[in-house]
Order: C-alpha cells, then sequence, then structure tokens
C-alpha cells in the first residue's frame, strides 16, 4: 500500500494542500516498456510499492496513440514481445494485436491496480536532503493537479513526442489548399476514398501505411529525397509453425523461436558491418524479385548508406512492391523545391498535384517525457550528463530510463534493464542505501566525452536532430548504450553493482 499524507500547495500549484501519496518505485508511462517494468517490480521486488503513472486514457503507448491504417510492428514479436510471455500470433503484429497481449500481461499479473491512467508529469524534483524525488502530475479529466513522491523513479516514457509529430518547415506550406496529415496525430474524419495522395517519406511508417491506404485512393505518389533499404519475407515464422505442429509447448516455442530470430539477426547485423557491398545487394535483389527487371531499382531503391545505419524496414509479403507493381501506388525520388496551392513542385521542375498531403517524416525526439527535471533546485541540462550503462545519468540519483534498440527489438532491452533495476534496488535494500548516483571514477574522468551514439553507427534523423537533448558518452563500455543487445544479454546481469561506478549513501 501507498502512504498517504497532505502537504502544503506547490509553488504555482494554486490554493489549497495537495494531496501526497507515496511509492518506493514510480514508473512514468504505461507503454511496452512500463508495464514490463511493473511486471519485473511485482515478480522480483514483492515488497515494494509502486505507481504506474501514465497521461493518456489507456495503456499501450505507441500502439495506443498511432492510430493510422495498417499500424503494425516491424519486428517480429517472439522479440518485441516480453522473454516472459509467450507470443503466439504472426511474427508481424498490428498495433491491436500488440495491445491485447500487453492487456493480458496486465490482467494475468494483477498490475492494473497500480497504474492511473491520465496522469500527465510536469514536474520532476530531487531532493538530496531526503532522498526522495517528487513527482507532480496533472489529471488530464479534472485538471487537478496531483504530487507524488517516491524513492525511484523509472523512466520508461518513450523517445518522441507523442502530441506532434515532425514536419519540416517546407516552403510554402501555408499555400497548399488541401489537408496536410502526419500519421502520429491521424484525424478519425480522414476518408482517402478517390482521392490523390502524396506520401512523403520512405520509412516504415510509409511502408506500412501505403499498401493499407492504396486501395482506396485514386492514386498514391512516395516522394522520398533518398532511398530506404527494406527487406522482405512471409510474415511467419516456419520454425514457430513446426514447434507448433509438434506440440511443443508454447513457452518452449517462445524461447527457442527468440533464441534463432536473435541468432539470425546477429548474423545479418555482423554481415552488415563486415560485408555491407553482400548484405546491399540481397536487400536490392529482394526488391527487385517483386518490381521486375523493368523497375528503376537503382534510383527507388538503393540508399548510398551502408544497410544498418537506419533501421531496417520490413515490408512482410512484399505488400509494398505489389501496390507499386499494381499502379496503385508509385515511388517519385526527388527533393522539395516548395509546397504551391494544389500540390508541390519538386526541385528538378516537376511538379506533383495532391488532394491529401501525408507527412511520413519522423519524430520530435523527447528525451524525459517533457517533464521539467530540478536536482536540489538546480535544472537537470540533461545534456551535460554522462550516461551510465544507457540507464542512468551522472550526478542524477534514484533514476533509470528505459531506452531500447533500434538494431533489435525495443524490448529486449526493457526487459535487460527491468532485471537490472530490481537487482540495483535489492542491492541498495542489502547495503541500507537511500541512494545511487552514477559517478565517474578517477580513471574514467581522464577519458574523452562523445556524444550519445557514434552517427557513423546509427544516424536516423530524429537522433540527428535531437542529438544535443541527449546525454553524452565515454568510451568504455560502463558509459554508453551500446545498442549492442547480443554484448549486452551478457554484460548487464553481469555488471558489478560495486564497481565505483555507482555511489551509494
Ligand atoms: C509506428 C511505430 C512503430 C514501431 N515499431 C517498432 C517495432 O516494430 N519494433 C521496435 O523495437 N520498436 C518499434 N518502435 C519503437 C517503439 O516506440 C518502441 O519499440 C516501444 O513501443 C516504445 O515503448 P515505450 O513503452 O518505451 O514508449 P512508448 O510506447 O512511447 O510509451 C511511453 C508512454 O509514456 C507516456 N508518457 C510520456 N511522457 C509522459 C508524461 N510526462 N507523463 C505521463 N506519461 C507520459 C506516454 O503517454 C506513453 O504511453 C515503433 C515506433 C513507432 C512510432
Amino acid at each position: 500500500m501507498s502512504q498517504t499524507a497532505t502537504v502544503a500547495a506547490a509553488p504555482g500549484a494554486g490554493a489549497g494542500p495537495i494531496s501526497t501519496e507515496h511509492f518506493d518505485v514510480l514508473i512514468v508511462g504505461a507503454g511496452i516498456s512500463g508495464i514490463g517494468g511493473a511486471y519485473h517490480l511485482s515478480t522480483q521486488c514483492p515488497d515494494k510499492t509502486f505507481v504506474v503513472l501514465e497521461g493518456l486514457e489507456s495503456f499501450g503507448g505507441t500502439w495506443l496513440m498511432h492510430k493510422y491504417p495498417g499500424i503494425r510492428s516491424d519486428s517480429d514479436l517472439y522479440t518485441f514481445g516480453y522473454r516472459f510471455k509467450p507470443w503466439t500470433g504472426a511474427p508481424i503484429a498490428t498495433a491491436d494485436e500488440i495491445r491485447k497481449y500487453m492487456g493480458e500481461v496486465i490482467e494475468d499479473n494483477d498490475l492494473d491496480r497500480h497504474i492511473r491512467y491520465g496522469h500527465r508529469i510536469t514536474n520532476a524534483t530531487w531532493s538530496s536532503a531526503i532522498n526522495t524525488w517528487t513527482i507532480d502530475a496533472i489529471r488530464t479529466d479534472t485538471n487537478e493537479h496531483v504530487r507524488f513522491t517516491t524513492n525511484f523513479l523509472w523512466m520508461c516514457q518513450g523517445y518522441y513526442r507523442h502530441s506532434q509529430g515532425y514536419t519540416p518547415d517546407w516552403p510554402g506550406l501555408d499555400r497548399y489548399q488541401g489537408r496536410i496529415v502526419h500519421p502520429q496525430t491521424w484525424p478519425d474524419d480522414l476518408d482517402l476514398a478517390g482521392k490523390q495522395v502524396i506520401v512523403i517519406g520512405s520509412g516504415a511508417t510509409a511502408a506500412t501505411l501505403v499498401p493499407a491506404i492504396a486501395g482506396d485512393c485514386a492514386h498514391v505518389t512516395v516522394l522520398q529525397r533518398s532511398p530506404t533499404y527494406f527487406w522482405t519475407g512471409r510474415n511467419a515464422n516456419e520454425l514457430a509453425d513446426t514447434l507448433r505442429e509438434l506440440d511443443i509447448n508454447e513457452e518452449w516455442i517462445h524461447e527457442i523461436v527468440r533464441r534463432k530470430v536473435l541468432h539470425d539477426q546477429q548474423v545479418i547485423t555482423q554481415l552488415s558491418f563486415d560485408e555491407p557491398e553482400l548484405v546491399k545487394h540481397e536487400l536490392i535483389e529482394g526488391v527487385r524479385s517483386f518490381l521486375g527487371p523493368d523497375y528503376d531499382v537503382e534510383k527507388h531503391f538503393t540508399p548510398q548508406y551502408r544497410p544498418w545505419r537506419q533501421r531496417l524496414a520490413f515490408v512482410p509479403d512484399g505488400d509494398l512492391f505489389q501496390g507499386i507493381k499494381s499502379g496503385k501506388a508509385s515511388m517519385v525520388t526527388d527533393e522539395i523545391e516548395s509546397f504551391t496551392e494544389h500540390g508541390i513542385l519538386l526541385k528538378s521542375g516537376e511538379e506533383l498535384s495532391a488532394d491529401v498531403i501525408i507527412t511520413a517524416t519522423g519524430f520530435n525526439l523527447s528525451v524525459l517525457g517533457d517533464i521539467e527535471f530540478t536536482i536540489d533546485d538546480k535544472p537537470l541540462v540533461f545534456n551535460d550528463t554522462i550516461t551510465y550503462r544507457g540507464m542512468m545519468f551522472t550526478g542524477v540519483p534514484n533514476m533509470a530510463w528505459v531506452f531500447g534498440y533500434f538494431r533489435a527489438s525495443w524490448t529486449l532491452r526493457a526487459d535487460l534493464i527491468g532485471d537490472f533495476v530490481c537487482r540495483l534496488l535489492s542491492h541498495m535494500a542489502e547495503l541500507g542505501a537511500s541512494r545511487v548516483t552514477p559517478t565517474l571514477r578517477a580513471s574514467d574522468a581522464q577519458l574523452p566525452v562523445l556524444a550519445w551514439m557514434d552517427p557513423e553507427n546509427f544516424n536516423p534523423g530524429y537522433l540527428m536532430r535531437g542529438m544535443h537533448l541527449l546525454p553524452q558518452r565515454l568510451d568504455a563500455p560502463e558509459w554508453q548504450h551500446s545498442q549492442d543487445y547480443w554484448v549486452e544479454k551478457d554484460s548487464l546481469p553481469a555488471a558489478d553493482l560495486d564497481d565505483g561506478c555507482l555511489t551509494y549513501e
């Protein structure tokens, strides 16, 4: 049970006392990471009280908010699903299927009683005098200001701003007479039947959206500045199907298929570094096999970058390419000169006209859920910190952050961090410590400070645009997010909690 107290109003909070509840741990967000965190806490630290605060009206995060046609995962659910809950459907899943799976985790583990929906957190304030975080939130139903205190803050708020996607400020945007829509804020009343549509962008979102709308629209033009890598295959897992035929139980199937998927991904990732031209050739030939020898695959589907420098978009059953082959969709590789009254003028001089323009141009990075952080009366400048293993930060006590993988499924890391946080909390209890703060050792302080991510390694637009908001790293395993599941699956569980990187008080 939480403890409840009534305290004086916070500065700027309006008149009247605010009721404050205290929990040992407070999780921000009820997406796949936050629900995973709640599961790990309830199973590995059953004596800890905890609450999950979620700004939206329900669980799911990404899979609740995104409502564009065709929304689905681009990772297989054997690895995007949790380690502890077998996935029994097709590998690529719709948002509804992912939410159903998460709903079962909540129900099976009685997590609902720990979650408060409609609580948008605005401020997080750390006090070293009492080793406590004070969390201020607004209830979205009543606009009421509510306050919580907690010993440990577990940030599972995702990495992008949910309220608004990223749309570049193209010249002439305001001249365009048609409708502009961002997939992240898909309107309920959008009817695309018989419409000429342009989709700007060719990442995973466009690859999902285009086949889903192409049948309805008069025509869809995908306008990309530069090509993206795609890989295709059936939305089925042969090994899982065979094991099911043999009547193997689902727990085993989940574990065996996860291992196989991860093994194959490791081979491909390594090959992308060792033999990028070979991987590039294979990926491009995969696209050509759908579009035929006469299609200009060089122009529209041959990226300049090495495979895996940006996330590979999976196209189940080649549905995007089938749309192109049938003539319902087409690709244009060019740059935008300006928007016009009826569409888009390209740098080549060609003009595209459209009734609706969909800007599948990505996210705005939001590193801390747009929460204002203060540490002992000083605003936290996240970029001034150095990350401890991509999940804690120098000078930021009692806080962990879930930032998953890009090349492998996000949830693999959410599970690893879940184990780590529970181990850390137990270790603190053993030590009788109330505070843990990542702190550079004398030897670490000699190392050069680097940006969060090496752009040579991985460089999607939202990370490049937001690098100045992210913490920094050192060139040492303890002080970076390696983005390498195959290393971290062993190194995180084995990380020595007493190697001097974490200071306990
Ligand atoms: C369309 C799309 C498809 C994707 N597909 C894949 C995929 O196939 N595989 C993969 O690995 N990754 C994928 N990703 C990345 C994906 O975002 C993550 O994998 C994963 O869903 C993130 O889960 P999360 O719980 O960490 O964050 P989110 O899903 O973003 O959830 C965070 C939650 O925190 C809440 N929150 C944030 N700030 C506050 C606040 N201040 N107060 C209260 N609540 C707050 C939000 O409302 C939200 O519910 C995809 C992303 C998108 C957008």
